[in-house]
């Protein structure tokens, strides 16, 4: 499931599998889609990340 929490002021949405943060929710849920199918990241959603690892 992807969570919500703080970062520098602003709430984000994390990916559990990544912990990657997303400005925005459907950027979370399709990181965590693809981590869980891919055991890996995609390259082309976590550019989008403001909060990495
Ligand atoms: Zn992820």
């Amino acid at each position: 499931m992807v969570k919500t929490e703080q970062y520098q002021g602003r709430r984000i949405f994390v990916c559990e599998s990544c912990q990657f943060g997303y400005a925005e929710r459907i950027l979370a849920e399709k990181c965590e889609h693809y981590c869980g199918a891919n055991r890996s990241c995609s390259l082309e959603i976590t550019k989008h990340a403001l909060k990495r690892g």
